[in-house]
C-alpha cells in the first residue's frame, strides 16, 4: 500500500501515519522527522535545513527530493510506505511521480486530511506546549499555514485530477479519524 498523507500542519498526519504504520507494518516516512533528526545530529543536511525550519519556510525542493529518493530506495519500502509531509510543492509531486514510475510502485491513495484553520491554530498552540517544537511559535505557525495554502494546497487539485485524492475529515478523536481512513484504504 503506497500512501501519501496530505494536509496542513496540525491536521494529525503524523498521528495517523503512525497508526497506519502499526496496522500495516509499512514504514512511515516523515520528512519533518528526518530533518529534525539531521538538525539534532548536526549533520550537513541539518545545518542546511535548520534556518528554513526555524522560519517555517520550506527546505529547497532538490534537497527534499534527494532525501525521499534515497529513502524510497531502501528495501523496507518495497511492500508499501506512508509519506507524511512530502510532497509539499508541485515540483516535489512531479519528482515523486517520476520516481515511483521508475520504481514501478504507483500510489494507491492520497489521503487529504481536512481540518478548519481555527482548529489547526488551537492544536498547534497545544503541541508547542506539549512537545516544545521550536517551529511552533506564533509567527512560524502563521507562516507555515500561509506556506501550506500557497505551495501545498494546490496539490489537492493535482491529485484529484489524477483520481487519487480521498478527502478525510480530520475532526474528532484520533480513533475516529483513523476509522475514516481505514474505510477508504481497507473497506470490508
Ligand atoms: P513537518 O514536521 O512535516 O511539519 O515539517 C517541519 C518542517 O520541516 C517544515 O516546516 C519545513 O521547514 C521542513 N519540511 C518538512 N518536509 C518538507 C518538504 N517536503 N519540503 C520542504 N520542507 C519540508
Amino acid at each position: 500500500m503506497n500512501l501519501i498523507l496530505l494536509g496542513p500542519p496540525g491536521a494529525g498526519k503524523g498521528t495517523q501515519g503512525h497508526l497506519l504504520h502499526e496496522r500495516y507494518t509499512i514504514p512511515k516516512i516523515s520528512t519533518g522527522d528526518i530533518l529534525r533528526a539531521a538538525v539534532g545530529a548536526g549533520t550537513a543536511l541539518g545545518q542546511q535545513a535548520k534556518s528554513y525550519m526555524e522560519r517555517g519556510a520550506l527546505v529547497p525542493d532538490d534537497v527534499m527530493i534527494g532525501i525521499v529518493q534515497e529513502r524510497l530506495g531502501q528495501a523496507d519500502t518495497k511492500h508499501g510506505f506512508i509519506l507524511d509531509g512530502f510532497p509539499r510543492t508541485a515540483a516535489q509531486a512531479e519528482a515523486l511521480g517520476q520516481m515511483l514510475h521508475r520504481l514501478g510502485r504507483p500510489l494507491d491513495y492520497v489521503l487529504s486530511v481536512e481540518v478548519p484553520e481555527e482548529e489547526l491554530l488551537r492544536r498547534l498552540a497545544k503541541r508547542r506546549e506539549i512537545e516544545g517544537r521550536h517551529d511552533d511559535t506564533d509567527k512560524t505557525i502563521r507562516h507555515r499555514l500561509e506556506v501550506y495554502q500557497h505551495e501545498t494546497a494546490p496539490l489537492i487539485e493535482y491529485y484529484r485530477r489524477g483520481g487519487l485524492l480521498r478527502p478525510i475529515s480530520g475532526l474528532g478523536t484520533m480513533e475516529t479519524v483513523f476509522a475514516r481512513i481505514i474505510a477508504v484504504v481497507d473497506p470490508q
